[in-house]
């Protein structure tokens, strides 16, 4: 197992406390080892700094072939990957073989393309007798910190355009979950020049802060929580450095009466569990019309009922366990709030379960707008219901939230889909489906669910500045 540090062209043991990495399935200890330690930190920085010259300066063609090599890698180890990946999260291996490894291989694959299709504003003469033009260029260093719930994922989606855009990057892991980034590190230092990649592996409070708060760090991309978020911010805010921030989220899902009930059951049932609930976009808001509203609680209970978990046999299993005891810990605690809540119902679920992490997949009927199970990211298995008599009062209650992340709306009228979705203050707004990200297609947030954007064209522009060239005649 890969536990070295990438810092430069070396790779290195931390020289800092160390960290035991826990297997959520079971509790259990998979490695411990030593974390990085400050100046190791500042190492990687320098050796960004280093690189960024000669990278900043590569043609794009060249770049652009690096991640091409990257993705093959990828893939001729997908399996590799996969296994260490649901080791570490806990994750049913069919979910990180079939959904994850082929999005992050196609991430990298993406970025190569995109890097050599920069566009802009057409150079000209705006001022008599001067030639005007455009450029977009890299930021510089990036620190960039991700989250446990897809690591790598996150850090495909961060590196991927970070790399693309010429910038050199100081990546750090959550230190729950840095098996697959320490592995792929090696692929990293196998197809790019020195130090225009570097891992450490160390906590937030130690590690992540000492980077984001280092003054040779030009930018620092997050994916965490809303807290997280609001340090990153005061760090910046003192060496003024640029910020790209995916935060939490509490995704609406509004569900009409001329809905197809056998397609909304089924997509709530994927999307509201996938992966445990420990993702910022899962359907676990709902709001659901009157109308249909007590066979919707009936069909949904049975449908979630029948999710498999905790199977010794992991090919069986739909979903995995949380991601640690705490996480448990947190996400029992909203449950049993809310059942002592004398309007809400737990219909099925509601408890710990088996091994490991494991917690039932749980729905809430009966929530009302002011509940904190409605207001709250829970990052679990638990989804609640809520009835509406309006499509004003849905909206209403859809943006009445801190967060703006995803959404989706569920009506076979396209005109209502169309005006819903159009009222609706999120990033993505689905109709008819839930949680589906493509590469080429934006993924970001408003309000507390940050803002800057992955993927797309947009993602590779949040890592660039443009600057103006004026020429005189
Ligand atoms: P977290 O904020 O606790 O940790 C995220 C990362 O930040 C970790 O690597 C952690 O070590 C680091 N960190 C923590 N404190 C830090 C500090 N003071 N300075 C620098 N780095 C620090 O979040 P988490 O518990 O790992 O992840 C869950 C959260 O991530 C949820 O809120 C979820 O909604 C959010 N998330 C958002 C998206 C999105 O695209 N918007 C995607 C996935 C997860």
């Amino acid at each position: 197992m890969d536990t070295k540090l990438l810092i430069g062209d070396r790779f290195e043991d931390g020289r800092g406390p160390s960290e035991a990495v826990i297997n959520p399935r079971t509790s259990e200890t998979i490695i411990e080892f030593a974390q990085a330690a400050p100046e190791q930190v500042d190492a990687a920085v320098r050796a960004a700094r280093q690189a960024f010259h000669g990278w900043s300066r590569t043609p794009p063609v060249e770049r652009s072939l690096a991640l091409l090599k990257i993705a093959d890698s990828l893939q001729s180890k997908s399996a590799e990957y996969a296994g260490l990946e649901a080791l570490n999260c806990g994750k049913p291996i069919n979910c990180v073989n079939e959904d994850e490894m082929p999005a992050v291989i196609d991430t990298f694959r993406y970025y190569a393309g995109a890097a050599r299709c920069s566009s802009g504003t057409a150079a000209g003469e705006y001022m008599e007798g001067h030639t005007s033009m455009t450029r977009r260029d890299p930021v510089g260093v990036i620190a960039q910190i991700s989250p446990w719930n897809y690591p790598l994922m996150m850090m495909a989606w961060k590196i991927a355009p970070a790399l693309a855009a010429g910038n050199t990057v100081v990546f750090k892991p959550s230190e729950q979950t840095p098996l697959t980034a320490l592995r792929f590190a090696r692929v990293l230092a196998e197809e790019l020049p020195a130090g225009v990649i570097n891992v450490v592996a160390g906590t937030g409070e130690t590690i992540g802060d000492h980077l984001v708060n280092h003054p040779g760090v030009d930018m620092i991309s997050l994916t965490g929580d809303v807290a997280t978020g609001r340090k990153i911010l005061e760090a910046a805010s003192k060496g003024l450095k640029r910020t790209h921030l995916e935060l939490g989220g509490k995704a609406p899902v509004i569900v009409f009466d001329d809905a197809d009930m056998t397609e909304v059951v089924e997509g709530l049932r994927a999307f509201g569990y996938y992966n445990a609930g420990q993702d910022c976009t899962a359907a676990c808001r709902v709001y659901a019309s009157g109308k249909i509203y007590d066979n919707f609680v009936a069909d949904l209970t049975h449908e979630v009922e029948k999710i498999q978990f905790g199977r010794d046999n992991d090919a069986e299993n739909e979903i995995g366990p949380l991601i640690s005891a705490a996480q448990l810990e947190r996400v029992s605690g909203f449950v049993d709030r809310a059942r002592s809540l004398k309007h809400a119902e737990i219909t099925t679920g509601g408890s710990v379960t088996g091994g490991g992490y494991h917690f039932a997949p749980t729905v809430i009927a009966g929530a009302l707008q002011d509940d904190e199970i409605v207001r709250r990211e829970v990052f679990g298995p638990v989804v609640s219901v809520t009835r509406f008599d309006d499509v004003e009062q849905a909206v209403g209650w859809a943006n009445d939230s801190d967060y703006g992340l995803a959404s989706s709306v569920w009506t076979k009228d396209a005109g209502r889909a169309m005006a819903t979705a159009a009222s609706l203050r999120f990033g993505c707004t689905w109709v008819n489906c839930h949680f589906m990200l493509v590469n080429e297609m934006p993924h970001g947030g408003l309000k507390n669910s940050g803002y800057g954007k992955d993927l797309s064209v947009h993602s590779l522009e949040d890592y660039t500045v443009v600057r103006h060239v004026m020429v005189k005649h």
